[in-house]
């Protein structure tokens, strides 16, 4: 592709990914997700009841989609709240 005008923008984006976490239930094989573990579950669910994305709870994407799930059981039950205000 021919490029049409002289407006170039340089990719020197400066690499300001902070070292990955690693997925902490991977890390400790031990844990395994349940809905029923509320305090565990509590440390992915931001302060107003959203589930943290996996960019910063670090976990992995097998992990977090068993995250996802339990947090949503957890919240029928009413272990969790929907939102908070
Ligand atoms: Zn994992």
């Amino acid at each position: 592709m021919p490029p049409k005008t002289k407006l170039k923008t340089k990719r020197v984006v400066k690499d300001r990914r902070v070292k990955k976490k690693p997925c902490t239930f991977c890390t400790e094989r031990t844990i395994d997700i349940n809905y029923k573990d509320v305090m565990r579950l509590r440390k992915y669910v931001s302060e107003r009841g959203k589930i943290l994305p996996r960019r910063i709870s670090g976990n992995c994407a097998k992990h977090q989609r068993l995250l996802t799930v339990a947090v949503k059981r957890a919240r029928i039950i009413a272990f969790l709240p929907f939102v908070t205000e």
